[in-house]
């Protein structure tokens, strides 16, 4: 019987065996990778005598198109109800009222983790060496930081009062010309993002955690982040994990929480990627490294993501790439990363089983070589299909 998935008093997830997940299709190759991944997650999911009741919910241009909103409250309010959705890209409105449709529902529904992993699948083409090193797992805030839209324009009456008021009562200079952003970030806001982190890198038995911030230069607001996280691990985990200073970088038995200043950072995922493990960061460094790592594993075709609040239970899982609108309609592009997006879902709602299956059959497919077009370009003597097929492919392997 169709039914809701609940959350209990504790936080856990209630999860029936046949739930009703609401998803958005997405624009663009939204019409392609959708159809496609969700015939592998139904393969998948009934294979395991379990079934998903799918409930389309509107975004987007197809939204807009049919209810002259980009962002209709019924939608909102089904993921806030069904506590777990999915969706596909969405076209980000050029000179309309929202900043970005993704950005919205983020907080919207308050979903402060973004959750990234990044790890290598054998036979994508990547252009390092050893991809097979990279097993990365981000915790990007989601909510806070340059994201949070607080900035003026340059030349307005709100920039040159702002200024003024810089000016006046706290000494600043700024040259007139100036547009100015507003970088926020809390203690609570940073606190909740890397205590997910630490919890996810012990539930998953992770060497360490790696918090990347930018607190050379941004004292207050990225070496805060920095503080906090050494700060909670001392008041809140002392008896599992420890800080590389309160242990000299020996942490025994316990999880290793260090930190790494985002530039370097970047350097080093590519030349020593074995040294990271699980990264908590702020939202903008969140932003690059989640995509600079993409690159490594074979780009955003299969990167994928989630955000989750994991206090309320909320989780809305999506591709990581655009609209690729080029590509729309054509059964082209590379369904990877909203199926490997569902599997981050299927490991949320604790069916494990459905999501090493759906891993287990994408590997054996990209194994064969039988890869869409962005990974046939790369790949000598590999089969280029499309998009159905390929997803086709990983049915027949589940
Ligand atoms: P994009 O849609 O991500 O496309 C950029 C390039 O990435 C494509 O030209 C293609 O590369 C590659 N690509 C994208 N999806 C792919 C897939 N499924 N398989 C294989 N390759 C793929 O970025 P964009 O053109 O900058 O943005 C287009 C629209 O998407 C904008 O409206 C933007 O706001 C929106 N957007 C939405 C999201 C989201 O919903 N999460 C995220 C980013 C952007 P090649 O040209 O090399 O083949």
């Amino acid at each position: 019987m169709a039914e809701r998935i609940t959350v209990a008093t504790d936080g856990t997830l209630q999860v029936p065996d046949e739930p009703i997940l609401p998803y958005i299709e997405g624009d663009g190759t939204g019409v392609d990778i959708w159809p496609a991944s969700q015939t592998v997650f139904d393969a998948a999911v009934a294979k395991h005598g379990r079934r998903i009741v799918w409930k389309e919910v509107l975004a987007g241009e197809k939204a807009f198109n049919e209810t002259g909103d980009w962002l209709p409250e019924e939608t909102v309010e089904a993921f806030r109800e069904h506590i777990i959705g999915i969706k596909g890209p969405l076209t980000t409105p050029v000179g309309g009222g929202i900043r970005s449709l993704n950005v919205a529902l983020r907080q919207i529904l308050d979903l402060y983790v973004c959750l990234r992993p990044v790890r290598w699948f054998t036979g994508v083409p990547s252009p390092v060496r050893h991809p097979e090193k990279v097993d990365m797992v981000i915790f990007r805030e989601n909510t806070e930081d340059v994201y949070a839209g607080l900035e003026v324009q340059a030349g307005t009456e709100e920039a040159s009062r702002l200024a003024a008021f810089l000016r006046d009562d706290l000494g600043w200079t700024i040259k007139p010309n100036s547009g100015i952003g507003i970088k926020p970030v809390s203690e609570s806001g940073s606190k909740r993002l890397i205590r997910a982190a630490l919890e996810y890198a012990l539930r998953h038995g992770r060497r360490s955690v790696t918090l990347v911030h930018k607190g050379n230069i941004q004292k207050f607001t990225e070496g805060a982040f920095r503080a906090w996280g050494y700060e909670l691990v001392r008041d809140e985990f002392s008896d599992v994990a420890v800080g590389w200073d309160d242990c000299g970088g020996n942490p025994g038995d316990k999880l290793l929480v260090k930190d790494a200043i985002a530039d370097i950072t970047l350097q080093q995922v590519l030349t020593r990627p074995e040294d990271f493990d699980v990264i908590a960061t702020t939202n903008l460094n969140g932003d690059y490294l989640s995509d600079a790592l993409a690159a490594q594993v074979g780009g955003i075709g299969i990167a994928p993501g989630g955000n989750i609040n994991y206090v309320t239970g909320h989780g809305v899982f999506e591709a990581t790439h655009g609209t690729a609108p080029k590509y729309a309609g054509q059964d082209k592009v590379n369904p990877g990363s909203v199926i490997l997006s569902g599997v981050l879902m299927f490991e949320h709602l604790g069916w494990t089983d459905v999501a090493a299956d759906i891993v287990k059959a994408l590997e054996a497919t990209i194994a064969e070589h039988i890869v869409t077009y962005d990974f046939a370009r790369l790949t000598e003597g590999a089969t280029e299909v499309k998009t159905s097929e390929f997803a086709a492919a990983i049915v027949e392997r589940l």
